[in-house]
């Protein structure tokens, strides 16, 4: 992702046809292009990341493993950590206390989320080597994600008292920064801003106030560290994804071996873009009712795909032939569908044990963290930074908890080749 960030001839070539017709993407990458050819004033790129994997059964092979897949990489505003650390606390505690025992070799890892993500934001902002400037965290007007931005806050603020963490909405921000004479951030005439922080930003939505686009290039501007910075929030964008799954194209960056390891957990994607050999075959594809796929487009935060029967109809509906550029065509997960109980906010907590004796039955996906910092090409320090588990109904399409959509859950690492492995953990 950092290759892709620091290279504008290829963001350029693989997002040309997005940008003809998706505005947001068409903003962003025209930001880029202003910073690069200014020259950016500042060179660390920083970003808490997460990579989204589900269990596919279809890729069990003869030892009846299941393989991992892809679903995406956040590269800006990646959320829950602060959560995911908890579930998986709590999850312990209520299994020592009902006395669940687990068989001997399955064990539940440690989750260190909160921690290592507030680690990410402390690194990222001493790379601005001024103590004394200000974490300014940018969320959205209304935010219902602020216990989980909260806590990480306070969890920085334990590890460092003396870091002054600042939060404001994206769209106050006209009024209240500037630049200072060596392009320093300005906050409110006098709080200068080592990192700025993004839980915001990521969304068309966000942008819908007068101004938004000239803060969001005057951030990019600033000499602040920006979590993450422009380019790497591009080179999160789902077309990298499809391109990549060319074997020809991952070795632009990688080599064969990296390749080799990295390509084991993706899916098949497909281009539909008009008028290319390959995308006219990928809109095929599409329209054929016997494929399981999902349709995205370049948009991040739940909501905005298209999934299994409703692809064919919505493709035949597009107005125009240009507009198939902005979307992807994903080959579907098929997971395993796990026993367990899911409890959402509408859910009456059941209080007869004999409802214990039927499962819900469920899809897991697990995000595992990440904090890059890089000067430039050079990477100073790319971690894991602990891990998410999100549980949801079979049959519920986006996987999101804040949405509703699915519950926080634990990880258990088990052993597969215990007998009644298949029978105790799945239906199928
Ligand atoms: P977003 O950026 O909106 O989060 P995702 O690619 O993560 O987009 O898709 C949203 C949800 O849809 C995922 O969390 C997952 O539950 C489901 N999903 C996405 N891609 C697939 C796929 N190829 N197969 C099965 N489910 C998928
Ligand atoms: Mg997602």
């Amino acid at each position: 992702m950092l290759k892709i960030a620091l290279d504008n001839v290829y963001m350029d070539k693989i997002l040309g046809g997005v940008v003809q017709v998706d505005d947001f993407t068409r903003n962003l990458l025209k930001i880029n292009k202003i910073i690069q050819k200014e020259g950016p004033s500042q060179n660390v790129i920083a970003c808490i990341n997460r990579s989204d994997y589900m269990l596919d059964k279809n890729s069990r092979n003869s030892t009846n493993l299941l393989k991992i897949r892809q679903v995406e990489v956040n590269a800006i505003a990646s959320g829950m950590s602060s959560h995911s650390c908890n579930t998986m606390a709590m999850h312990n505690y209520l299994m020592a206390k009902y006395k669940v025992v687990k068989p001997n070799n399955d064990y539940m890892p440690e989750n260190k989320s909160l921690q290592f993500v507030s680690q990410g934001v402390i690194e990222s902002f001493d790379s601005y080597g001024k103590p004394d400037a200000h974490i300014l965290l940018i969320i959205e007007e209304r935010s219902i994600n602020f216990s989980d931005q909260f806590a990480i806050e306070l969890t920085v603020s334990k590890i460092r008292p003396d870091i002054q963490f600042i939060r404001r909405s994206f769209n106050s921000l006209p009024d209240i920064i500037k630049l200072g004479p060596n392009k320093e951030l300005i906050l409110e005439g006098n709080k200068e801003i080592g990192l700025v922080y993004f839980r915001c930003g990521y969304d068309p939505t966000n942008y819908n106030f007068e101004g938004a686009w000239d803060v969001r290039l005057l951030l990019e501007r600033s000499r602040a560290i920006k979590n993450p910075s422009i380019n790497f929030h591009i080179s999160g964008a789902k077309k990298f994804q499809q391109v990549l799954n060319s074997r020809e194209q991952l070795e632009r960056f990688l080599n064969p071996y990296e390749a080799d390891r990295l390509a084991k957990t993706f899916c098949k994607f497909w281009s539909i873009e008009d008028s290319t050999p390959d995308g006219n075959e990928g809109f095929q594809i599409g329209l054929n009712p016997s494929k399981k796929l999902v349709l995205k487009p370049q948009r991040e935060g739940g909501g905005h795909n298209v999934y299994g029967k409703d692809v064919r109809p919505f493709l035949q509906r597009l107005p125009h032939a240009e507009e198939r550029s902005q979307y992807i065509l994903m080959e579907y997960i098929d997971s395993p569908l796990e026993k367990n109980w899911l409890l959402l906010c509408d859910d009456e907590p059941f209080k007869e044990p004999s409802k214990l004796d039927s499962y819900d039955r469920l899809v897991s996906e697990l995000g595992i963290y990440g904090s890059i910092i890089a000067d430039g090409s050079n990477i100073k320090s790319n971690k894991y930074a602990g891990y998410l588990v999100r549980s949801k109904k079979y049959g519920v399409n986006e996987g999101g908890v804040q949405s509703g959509c699915a519950g926080l859950s634990s990880l258990i690492l088990v052993d597969d080749t215990r007998d009644d492995f298949n029978s105790s953990v799945y239906y199928d």
